[in-house]
């Protein structure tokens, strides 16, 4: 390449996207409406109430003129969900918008950050996009936290350590006296911590940022809220945390549509508290047809997947399988210490249903 890019990107591994729908119709033969996405976390229910009153707010919206800079709806809204004040809510483009500006505000070359391996594979990314290093402490075998060796590698280089709670792609979830710990002994070492599942799990930190301005705390409503295609996200911290991170927030990455559908989410906590439900309930059922199946270990989750992990079958293989009957799975295999796994999005239970059909057919057949 003639052109001068930054040195940073000879070598350097990007985001392994997630497979497209549209490529594997293509491949397959298969019609757009029988693929079913079993590999991005995301709810398989869309509220049709909520729809309905978008529709009615959208013919108002004035398009034509950019957001509200301050997001303060919104905010004023989550200051009401979550207990909190509006000047310790910042609004983001997704959670991963929320990793970019954390990472500007905290990242320099030659510095390290810290996170409990395997887990979510943006942390790197967008330490590396900064010049950092990525300090990888490996998990314990049931995938616990190792926090001993993490206080351990800390170092005054360290800018940040990152706990996904509950994890990405483990399923498991922090006992809040680890994050604590953290919080604690390295007051000046912003601990993020990852809530995207939160919901799932009906764990949060978020009243501890009054008590610790090192607590960084990220949501994100493209899980349980069902809204990912609108991209919006969310950072809770102590005050004077959020005005540091405000310094590297852009103007303007949400879109007026893209707000209003988190403001009417926001209106109907009783749609997502029922969705909440069906999706644990479906979990449940699924790891009981998990355990059926002897070719199939599956690990206990407080989100809304599932870590599954192959016994004598070549987990490629599987994946291809489920693959041409228009079944998406997330092959994490490359991973530390994920050989032979798959995760796997709890769905609703006539999807579910198929899946297990297919599964014990690759299984048996
Ligand atoms: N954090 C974790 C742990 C995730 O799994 C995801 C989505 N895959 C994100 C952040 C990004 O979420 P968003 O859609 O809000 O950008």
């Amino acid at each position: 390449m003639s052109m001068r890019v930054r040195s940073i990107l000879k070598g350097f591994k990007p985001y392994s996207w997630e497979t497209s729908p549209v490529e594997v119709v293509k491949k397959f033969g298969l019609s757009i409406d029988k693929i079913l996405r079993f590999d991005t976390n995301t709810m398989p229910l869309i509220p049709k109430e909520n729809i309905e009153e978008f529709k009615s707010a959208i013919q108002n919206i004035k398009i034509n003129e950019y957001p509200d800079p301050s997001y303060m709806e919104l905010r004023e809204a989550l200051s009401n969900y979550l207990k909190k004040d509006v000047d310790e809510i910042c609004i983001t483009a997704g959670c991963d918008e929320a990793l970019d500006i954390i990472s500007k505000v905290f990242v320099e070359p030659e510095t390290n950050v810290i996170i409990s391996s395997p887990t979510y594979a943006m942390y790197r990314i967008v330490v590396e996009a900064m010049g950092g290093r990525i300090v990888e402490v490996l998990r314990k075998k049931d995938f616990s936290d190792d926090v001993e060796k993490i206080i351990e590698i800390v170092d005054e280089n360290t800018r940040m350590i990152f706990i996904c709670n509950p994890n990405n792609p483990t399923g498991n979830l922090t006992p809040k006296n680890d994050i604590i710990r953290l919080l604690e002994d390295f007051p000046e070492i912003p601990v993020i911590v990852d809530e995207s599942y939160a919901e799932f799990a009906g764990e949060s930190l978020i009243k501890f940022t009054s008590d610790y301005e090192n607590l960084i705390i990220l949501r994100t409503f493209s899980k349980a809220f069902s809204l990912a295609g609108a991209r919006v996200g969310y950072i809770v911290a102590n005050a004077k945390t959020i005005k540091i991170l405000n310094i590297m927030r852009p103007p303007n990455s949400l879109s007026v549509p893209s707000l209003t559908l988190a403001n009417i989410a926001l209106k109907h906590l009783d749609i997502i508290r029922r969705n909440i439900e069906y999706i644990l309930s479906e979990k449940e059922w699924l790891m009981k047809a998990f355990k059926n199946i002897k070719c199939i270990e599956a690990y206990p989750s407080y989100t809304n997947f599932i870590l599954v992990r192959f016994k004598d079958l070549n987990v490629h293989d599987v994946y291809e399988k489920l693959l041409r009957h228009g079944i998406i799975t997330r092959n994490v295999s490359d991973m530390p210490m994920l050989e032979n796994c798959l995760r796997i999005t709890v769905r609703t239970r006539e999807e579910n249903s198929f899946l297990v059909e297919n599964l014990k057919n690759i299984c048996y057949g």
